[in-house]
């Protein structure tokens, strides 16, 4: 017979199965089985006799069994949970003849329930009959009768229901009710594989991430009946509160039902998933009173399961005269926030290991617990969807200019900025601001990079959103308009604007989190360190762990309202000697600026980044602002516009800036340079702390642009009487974003003590794609699969990380020791980390709100590594 070349495979059994072939639930099964608790025995079916049983018209499975008798049980097995599943059919076997035994076992009124309820199921799941005809049927015989003390009808109510479902069956099918087990085996296989197949549960899953050709198993199995006048019954216990993760067992027991999912009474099929059906005597707690030993039962048999299975788990179980049995363990579906609880729980019952609790958790999960999040059951009025370029959620009324949000953070309201882009001169607005909207933009645009930094949510590339700005409006695609102090919500985690304000969860920086990191931080073989600029990121980097500041770009030191007019000064002067005189003035404040920095870190490495970006951007663009800084420099407006004119370039991002501003204006490094070393110098006096600062250069290509700036450097350093350490008294590195810089690492590493790659430029430049602009057609690169991922986002491993690969393969060839970082926003992304961790970097560097989520991932990837090197 054609199905006794495949394989079938006792659930109690030693060995390993595979999931592909047998699906999820037999595996689990089998686990559940070896760990020497009771399951009801039986056979495991691969796939291959589903599809068989679908393809070939005179398919039967019986004959391959031998010695079946009883009542057995066929319960689905698809390779995933979530993928949708069959109805299991309970109790075939059941005939006029078996009845008659049942009775003897358990009684006639129970033994014909079961009967029952098999002909009501029977023909609704193998022949498709509508299942009203019995509802009916039952209903109108059992109109009048009270069942008994155990729930069942008298039996001779229950035998004329029998007989006159039998005839019901008779009358829509044309044949009699299938008497014997091998042929409602048979057909009841055939109906399970065909359901498995049919279009709807087709479309389903693969809209769930199923391949078209996704199998299901089978299982047969002995029935446990959870029937009968001994203590019998079935129920369901989850072990933890899915929202928090807190050890709990919470669910139902029915007494006499067999199964979660089959309830006695009419034997509808219900799926329980909310409590709101559940009375009070059904609730688990009560099965305490009710039967205690099976209480205790269910209390030792999670406990068994999460220990030896590693997880914590739901079960579903059936009680049949006084015996537990298991019907399945599934892992418990949980929160982010539970995810951690539960990990940290299942190692103080020595379920797991540290390491193996640190790899649980999935690094993104962090994020509920430091920043508020729209919750669960909340109902969202979806307006636009972009890139969620600053984590999460937040609430507040539309503005559209950074005046406009200062006024309002003044009134003691939350202001959301809605900008097309953001320059930096809406610095002061988004720090006024709870939250940023841009409707162009991508990852590593001005607003996700500011936005990060700070911790506000922030939504970028919206582009189904469309501004008016001369109404002061914007327009969703289906023609909502929205006035400025109109009410929305960003949710910068899934990249989604909602019409309105949402009920939010606050974050926790306590407990089970905390002791996560602490794991964290014992198992990472890299250091994360914080990308951060203002004195308030500085502090928040430390505070969520940061092992020193790995990026502090200067130019964010100046975006404050009095710096920036000295700033201004600054750049349109004409002469050096005027250029001088401004510089003169900022060196107060950068220098108090690292002091604090210094101060606040303790002595942890600080790398400071000089200059970087083209002056034209410190500039303003409205007129207004140009009258007023001609008004507050004494020069007449057609010079000040003249001036800004020239300094505008054609493409600003590959024109002056970086380490060609040091080599043009060399003034301007000399002055940060100077603010550096005093700043150091006074907190090295103050001896609480021994500061050696890291200057690092931006955009760097040549050896020579570097040499100029290094011996620069060098002679500020000589030529005062700064008390460093000799020969140690400051370190000097560059930030390799260009392609070329990467490819002469080894000549920029002679001249270094670190580099640091600066991945939004090396992207930038390696692709030719522009950061500011991608946004605007990345969902579609990736909706269209060009792209797997967005490559600012997550790092793209095989071209810019060839490029990596390469340059940290040249810069160490030359056997001096340097230091190697990331700084560009990869630096927070886990499989970046991963990267960098197989690529032995020191250290990774990203916005301070991300750093606990690099510290787990660094955790993750070390804890990976160390097992790969040990197997
Ligand atoms: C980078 O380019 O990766 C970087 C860190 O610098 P910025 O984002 O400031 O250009
Ligand atoms: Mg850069």
């Amino acid at each position: 017979m054609i199905a006794k070349c495949f394989e079938t495979e006792l659930i109690h059994k030693v060995g390993n199965l595979e999931v592909a072939d047998y699906g999820s639930k037999a595996v689990r099964l089998r686990r559940i089985a070896n760990l020497g608790l009771s399951v009801p025995s039986g056979f495991l079916l691969s796939k291959d006799f589903v599809s068989e049983a679908v393809n070939s018209p005179k398919f039967t499975i019986s004959g391959i069994f031998e010695n079946l008798e009883g009542l057995y049980a066929l319960r689905a097995s698809p390779t995933e949970r979530d993928w949708g599943s069959v109805d299991t059919i309970l109790n075939l076997g059941i005939s006029d003849v078996y009845v008659k035994q049942l009775a003897i076992q358990i009684g006639h009124g129970p033994a014909l329930e079961v009967y029952r309820r098999f002909i009501n199921s029977f023909s609704v799941l193998v022949f498709g009959l509508d299942l009203e005809i019995f509802e009916e049927l039952y209903h109108k015989e059992s109109r009048l009768i009270n069942p008994d003390q155990h729930g069942f009808l008298d039996e001779n109510v229950l035998l004329s229901i029998v007989e006159l479902s039998k005839r019901k069956f008779k009358q829509k099918v044309g044949r009699e009710f299938p008497q014997s087990l091998e042929e409602q085996l048979d057909l009841a296989f055939v109906a399970m594989s065909k359901s498995w197949y049919r279009p709807s549960a087709l479309i389903l899953r693969t809209s769930k991430g199923a391949s078209n050709d996704a199998g299901m198993g089978i299982i047969l199995q002995k029935m446990v009946l959870g029937i009968g006048p001994t203590f019998s019954g079935s129920g369901r216990v989850s072990t933890i509160d899915h929202d928090t993760g807190e050890p709990k067992l919470k669910g139902y027991f029915f007494v006499n039902s067999q199964g979660y999912d089959q309830i006695a009474g009419s034997g509808r099929h219900y799926v329980l998933t909310e409590e709101q059906k559940i009375e009070e005597d059904q609730k688990i707690e009560s099965l305490q009173k009710l039967h205690s030993s099976s209480f205790t039962k269910i209390q030792s048999v999670v406990e068994k399961i999460s220990t030896g299975l590693k997880d914590s788990f739901d079960l579903e179980f059936t009680i049949d005269k006084n015996d537990f049995y298991v019907l399945d363990a599934v892992i418990s579906k949980r929160s982010a926030r539970a995810s951690v609880r539960v990990a940290v729980d299942l190692v103080k019952t020595l379920a797991l290991t540290e390491e193996q609790a640190l790899l649980k958790v999935p690094p993104q999960n962090l994020i509920e617990f430091l920043h508020p999040q729209i919750s669960s059951s909340f109902s969202r009025d979806l307006v636009g969807v972009g890139l969620p370029a600053s984590p999460g959620a937040v609430s507040g009324r539309v503005v559209f200019s950074s005046h406009a949000a200062s006024i309002l953070n003044a009134r003691g309201k939350s202001a959301i900025l809605v900008r097309i882009e953001t320059s930096p001169e809406d610095i002061a607005g988004i720090h006024d601001s709870v939250g940023v909207l841009t409707t162009r933009g991508g990852m590593t645009s001005h607003a996700a990079v500011i936005a990060r930094g700070l911790g506000l949510p922030c939504v970028v590339g919206v582009s189904s959103l469309t501004m008016n700005i001369p109404d002061k409006t914007m327009i969703s695609e289906n023609g909502h308009t929205f006035k400025e102090g109109d009410l929305i919500t960003l949710d910068g985690t899934s990249g989604e604007v909602l019409d309105g304000s949402a009920e939010m969860t606050q974050p926790e920086i306590s407990g089970a989190f905390s002791t996560l990191m602490e794991w964290a931080d014992r198992y990472r073989c890299i250091s994360v360190r914080g990308n951060a600029d203002t004195l308030q990121e500085v502090q928040l980097a430390k505070d969520f762990g940061a092992d020193g500041i790995g990026l502090c770009r200067t130019e964010h030191m100046f975006f404050e309202p009095k710096r920036l007019l000295v700033m201004r000064e600054m750049i349109l002067a004409e002469e050096e000697e005027k250029r001088r005189e401004a510089l003169s003035k900022l060196l107060p404040m950068q220098r108090s600026d690292f002091i604090r920095i210094f101060q606040i870190m303790k002595g942890r490495p600080v790398t400071i980044r000089l200059l970087d970006p083209p002056l034209h951007e410190f500039l303003p663009n409205s007129e207004d602002e140009i009258r007023m800084i001609a008004n507050a420099l004494g020069e007449p407006l057609s010079k000040i516009i003249e001036r800004s004119k020239n300094l505008e370039e054609f493409n600003p991002m590959l024109g002056k800036r970086g380490v060609r501003l040091g080599i043009t204006l060399p003034e301007i490094y000399e002055m940060q340079v100077q603010a550096i070393f005093e700043a150091a110098h006074f907190v090295n006096q103050e001896g609480l702390y021994h500061i050696v600062p890291e200057i690092m250069i931006p955009l760097v290509s040549t050896k020579k642009e570097l040499e100029f700036i290094s011996q620069r450097i060098r002679k500020i350093s000589e030529s005062r009487s700064y008390q460093l350490v000799p020969g140690n008294d400051y370190k000097l590195g560059a930030v390799l974003e260009t392609p070329r810089a990467a490819l002469r690492a080894h000549e920029l590493s002679s001249l270094c003590d670190f580099l640091s790659f600066g991945t939004n430029d090396l992207t930038q430049m390696t692709y030719g794609l522009s950061r500011d602009d991608a946004g605007r057609f990345m969902r579609e690169y990736i909706e269209k699969n060009i792209f797997h991922t967005d490559p600012f986002h997550s790092l793209d491993s095989e071209g810019v990380g060839e490029l990596i690969l390469l340059a940290v393969e040249r810069a160490r060839s030359l056997g001096k020791s340097i230091e190697l970082g990331l700084c560009g926003e990869h630096g927070g992304d886990p499989n970046s980390i991963k990267f960098c961790v197989a690529a032995d970097f020191n250290y990774v560097s990203c916005s301070p709100f991300r750093i606990p989520i690099a510290r787990l991932a660094a955790a993750q990837a070390s804890v990976i590594q160390k097992l790969q090197i040990s197997d």
